[in-house]
């Protein structure tokens, strides 16, 4: 199954559901067509680089999307 990348909260998903479970946003239609660089965040209590930019759930992100 090819990735979705929503554009709200940025999470790259197998399937229609964002890793932040009130975003919702690909469920309203917001995917991106492309993005840049990615990371994988596993737990999001510990890493500070999740902290940093502000990603409250694992899972994994695009660094930029358009
Ligand atoms: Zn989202």
């Amino acid at each position: 199954m090819k990735k979705k990348i929503c554009k709200r909260c940025k999470s790259i998903v197998d399937g229609n559901k964002c890793n932040d479970p009130a975003c919702q946003g690909l469920q309203s239609g917001q995917a991106a067509q492309s993005y840049k660089g990615r990371i994988f965040i596993v737990d999001a209590n510990k890493s500070q680089i999740a902290k940093k930019i502000g990603l409250p759930y694992a899972g994994e992100y695009a660094i930029k999307v358009s």
